[in-house]
């Protein structure tokens, strides 16, 4: 007979095992579903300098491995399984309201639960150009909160001109020698204050209407070819460092066609994190929100998990 949970947390990066954690601990059956590693995207981070607690800092491995065993203590259930759809006990895909849930997964397995968080994340977008999967962690990074600090007095490069890529530029002033903003279009597209923040500091650049055709190197970057989208004029730059911020996108693929989701596919809650169905929360990443962090996610997944428990204490 399939087991009935009170709640199916879908992912296991810091908003799902956070969940994990307060939802067990308050006595709720919970089943932790992940179709890849448990941990998430902060696996990739060689250290984490930013979560409270950790002065020295902490490699993502051993952070998340701390967070999976916390879990796991309360009585969190583990299950590697991708969840597929998200229906009623009787098969209907939920629309509205409805106090019989199920998860049915990869495996065709079927979950029952009371309630459900989302927690599926979100990764960033690559280019997918040559280079780009050979050299990442080797001078290609995805976020200069993790690996600015590793760039004191070298030339790096950001793509992308949106408010992650000129924020995450200003950060890299504080560190690096040079930092160039390759944007393929003659105008920004982040917040107006985040631009002026950025141009204005020395060590700023922004090589305008360009297109990157390739990350240059073998062990570690050197450098990278790039186009000139009006003048179709190819050269080479030199540089130590590429960081990507061409957006993110998040793993809600599985939602596609429901309400509740904008425009990107990212999940819109209320402050409780519920969504626009009763009994389905959501956090972390995969969230409509602002700031893209360890903390804030494992924060959403506290609340997420706290609005659960009330949700089913007034079933
Ligand atoms: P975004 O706003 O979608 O910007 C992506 C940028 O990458 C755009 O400038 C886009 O160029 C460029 N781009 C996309 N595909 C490209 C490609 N193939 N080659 C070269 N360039 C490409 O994404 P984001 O900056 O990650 O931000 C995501 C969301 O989080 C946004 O809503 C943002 O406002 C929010 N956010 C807010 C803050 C904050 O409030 N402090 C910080 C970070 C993020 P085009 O401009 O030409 O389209």
């Amino acid at each position: 007979m399939t087991k009935q949970f009170d709640v199916v947390i879908i992912g296991a990066g810091p908003a799902g095992l956070t969940a994990g954690i307060y939802c067990s601990r308050a006595g709720l059956q919970t089943l932790i579903l992940e179709k890849m590693a448990v941990g998430g995207q902060i696996l990739k981070a060689d250290i984490v300098e930013n979560y409270p607690a950790f002065p020295d800092g902490i490699s993502g491995f051993d952070l998340m491995e701390k967070m999976r065993k916390q879990a796991e203590k309360f009585g969190a259930e583990f299950i590697s399984e991708e969840a597929l759809e998200l229906k009623t006990h009787n098969s209907k895909l939920i629309t509205h309201s409805s106090k019989l849930i199920a998860v049915h997964t990869s495996e065709g397995t079927k979950y029952p639960a009371k309630a459900i968080i989302i927690a599926t994340g979100a990764n960033p977008k690559e280019l997918g150009i040559k280079g780009e999967t050979e050299l990442t962690g080797k001078g290609v990074s995805y976020c200069a909160t993790c690996d600015g600090p590793l760039f004191k007095n070298k030339d790096v490069i950001i793509i992308g001109g949106g408010d992650a890529a000129v924020g995450e530029a200003i950060y890299l002033t504080r560190f690096a020698n040079k930092v160039t903003i390759v944007h393929r279009r003659d105008k920004l597209r982040a917040a107006e204050i985040l631009q002026q923040k950025f141009l204005k500091s020395k060590r700023a650049e922004v090589k305008w209407n360009c297109v990157v055709t390739e990350i240059l190197g073998t062990e570690k970057v050197h450098g990278l070819k790039i186009k000139n989208v009006k003048t179709n004029q190819e050269k080479n730059i030199p540089a130590d460092g590429v960081f990507v911020y061409v957006g993110v996108k998040p793993n809600t693929d599985f939602l596609k066609g429901r309400t509740g989701l904008d425009d990107k596919g990212f999940i819109i809650t209320n402050e409780d994190m519920q969504t626009s169905v009763p009994g389905i929360f959501a956090c972390g990443d995969a969230r409509k929100n602002t700031l893209k962090q360890v903390v804030v996610a494992c924060s959403e997944g506290a609340q997420a998990a706290y609005s659960c428990r009330h949700y089913i204490e007034g079933l």
